[in-house]
């Protein structure tokens, strides 16, 4: 395998950074480069560089909605923290930068009397990886019905997509896998006195403690529901509570989590996950497929190929 590339000096990156300390559920190997960047023009030269030598580029948001392989990957990865980290309210508009967390963005929101963000709360990802995936709740209460514009990074060059240029459906976008590094979106919200905000999130985040096992490690949902169904449903059906691979468990509380109790592995995941998705095939004949993106060099997976 031929060797990697110094970064030139003038990037600040680090080698072999443990990603398990940037991802939600804490598993996954290191990354070969890792940066957090002050700068959108620092953003653009460390993007350059990644072309330059070949190696794929990845930003990692709250790390809600990854499984990164425990071998680590091979490519310069990336936090917007810093370089997309501020929000200026303006009347009911707002511009939130991609590196913004949705739960704190919510409640600034609700300081300055703006309600519509309420149901992200209990949503542990960035505005970035939010609107890639179209982060919502039920009744599609949503990030993209509120988006007016998105700022983003294209290769070298900062553009805008316009609501009309956006399209966004169930937990996806027209974002998602294209490439473009999103760097802020414009939302459009509504007047709401703070207290009325602050009662609904309260009362989100209470409805939440009650269903699912927020006190332990988890991915959030494993797998999307199927149209007309819902996931958790199926696994439970299937007789999936309480399954376990190595440290990985699927929750007593909502079966469509796996929690763990620090000692498993991204390997531990993929395989309780692979085991669940063959039993509801079998109980049920739907063919789930996972919520949670998978991250590693090389062949997936069983359970993240499609062909299993
Ligand atoms: C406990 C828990 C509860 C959850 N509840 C919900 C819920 O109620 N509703 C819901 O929709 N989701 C939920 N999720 C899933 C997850 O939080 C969301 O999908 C969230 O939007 C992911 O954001 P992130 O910043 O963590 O993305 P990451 O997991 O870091 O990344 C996900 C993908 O987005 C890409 N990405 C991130 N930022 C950018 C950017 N700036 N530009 C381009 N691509 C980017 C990444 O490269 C990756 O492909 C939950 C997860 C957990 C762990």
């Amino acid at each position: 395998m031929p060797a990697l590339p110094d970064a030139p000096p003038e990037l600040v990156l680090t080698r072999d950074e443990p990603l398990a300390r940037h991802t939600y559920m804490r598993l996954g190997g290191p990354a070969a480069y890792f940066a957090e960047p002050d700068t959108i023009e620092e953003l653009r030269r460390l993007a350059e560089w990644a072309r330059s030598v070949n190696l794929p580029l990845r930003v990692l948001g709250g790390g809600s909605n990854v499984l990164i392989a425990d071998e680590g990957i091979e490519a310069v990865v990336l936090s917007l923290r810093r370089a997309c980290g501020d929000t200026t309210f303006q009347g009911t508009r707002v511009t939130v930068g991609a590196g913004v967390m949705l739960p704190a963005f919510a409640r600034a929101a609700a300081a300055h009397n703006l309600g519509g963000l309420e149901f992200a709360i209990g949503i542990p990802g960035t505005v970035g990886g939010a609107l890639q995936s179209n982060a919502g709740i039920s009744d599609r209460r949503e990030i993209g019905p509120l988006v007016d514009s998105v700022e983003l990074l294209r290769a070298s060059e900062v553009i805008t997509l316009s609501r009309t240029e956006l399209r966004f459906d169930y937990r996806t976008s027209n974002l998602r896998g294209s490439g473009d590094i999103v760097l802020e979106a414009t939302l459009a919200l509504e007047s709401r006195p703070r207290e009325e905000c602050e009662a609904e999130m309260k009362r989100l985040l209470e409805a939440r403690q009650a269903t699912q096992p927020t006190a332990e490690r988890n991915a959030g949902s494993i797998f999307r529901n199927p149209d007309g169904d819902a996931a958790g449903r199926l696994i439970e059906a299937a007789g999936c509570k309480g399954l376990s691979v190595g440290g990985a468990q699927i929750s007593e509380l909502h079966a469509n989590f796996i929690v763990h109790d620090g000692s498993a592995t991204a390997a531990d995941i993929a395989a309780l996950m692979l085991e669940v998705q063959r039993r509801v095939l079998d109980a049920a004949s739907v063919r789930l497929t996972p919520e949670v993106e998978w991250w590693g060099d090389g062949e997936p997976p069983a359970v993240f190929r499609g062909d299993a």
